[in-house]
């Protein structure tokens, strides 16, 4: 911690921001769905009401996500839901002012980006794409149900023509999308508890160049920023970035999120906790 010049005056939340992203000799950025809300991109209130009434009718949801994995009865209706929700957000995503202000700090830098969200804000805001680890899966990409092979599969046409061809929350039974090895339904690249996902050739060479990078920044001041993470999902991001933290005595664990969570002790003294407002203080630091 004696080594970032940043922490030892008292600044902002922005200004500490921009001040060790500057002096970070690398930067890891852990992403989580509180940096997609950030940037407006919310799974509920009036967006999840204004693009889905009918199935909020009928089921009461509140959260989009959660109904995202809801088991529908039918294959018409499951992709009814997932075409409407897949055209939100991924395919007509628009760009997000925070992640584009994050995206002109960091690529400066040695950096390296993995994230828990499926949606397509990175590529909106122009990252660089093979510097951004989906470990979650992305929702454009379909896989087979069954799990038969490892390959993925993308047809914006066919979601667009689900979402729009669509009545009374089922698509036409001719527009399910079929696995061309086994004929089992095709479904929604997207990991999940019981299930997995399946994992193609990219999204393991994606995974082995964050691993790499990972490797090749294990001393120095690395910074580990991690933008809106929750603690459904610690294993994927929040855990590894303590333990790369707590391996490294230069490094840096800061976290941003309005809600304050649980720390491992052995890394408190490596750790900054921002808690201000995500997208303000993120606009705010690009300015610096
Ligand atoms: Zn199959």
């Amino acid at each position: 911690m004696d080594a970032w010049m940043t922490l030892k005056e008292k600044k902002s939340e922005s200004e500490l921001l921009a001040g060790l992203i500057g002096e970070a000799d690398a930067v890891v950025v852990g992403i989580g769905a509180g940096m997609s809300a950030a940037d407006g991109f919310t799974y509920v209130g009036e967006r999840f009401k204004n693009n889905f009434p009918d199935f909020i009718e009928k089921y009461n949801w509140f959260d989009m996500l959660q109904a995202s994995l809801y088991k529908f009865p039918t294959w018409e209706e499951y992709w009814a839901f997932q075409s409407r929700f897949i055209v939100l957000n991924y395919l007509d995503q628009p760009r997000g002012e925070a992640y584009t202000a994050l995206k002109e700090m960091i690529e400066k830098k040695p950096y390296h980006v993995i994230t828990t969200n499926a949606d397509n804000a990175f590529y909106a805001a122009g990252y660089n794409m093979d510097k951004v680890l989906y470990y979650q899966g992305e929702y454009a990409l379909m896989q087979c149900s069954r799990f038969c092979h490892d390959k993925t599969y993308r047809d914006d046409d066919l979601i667009r023509r689900m979402a729009e061809e669509q009545q009374d929350m089922k698509i036409p039974s001719e527009l399910v999308p079929h696995c061309p090895k086994c004929s089992a339904p095709l479904e929604k690249n997207k990991r999940t508890a019981e299930k997995g996902m399946v994992e193609d050739a990219k999204f393991i060479a994606e995974r082995d160049a964050y691993n790499a990078f990972l490797k090749d920044h294990q001393k120095g001041k690395v910074m580990y920023l991690e933008i809106g993470v929750g603690h459904t999902t610690p294993q994927f991001i929040k855990h590894p970035f303590w333990r790369q933290t707590r391996q490294n005595e230069d490094a840096l664990f800061v976290t941003m999120n309005q809600k304050t969570y649980r720390i491992l002790e052995a890394i408190k003294s490596q750790a900054v906790f921002l808690t201000d407002d995500i997208q303000k203080t993120i606009l705010n630091a690009c300015k610096n």
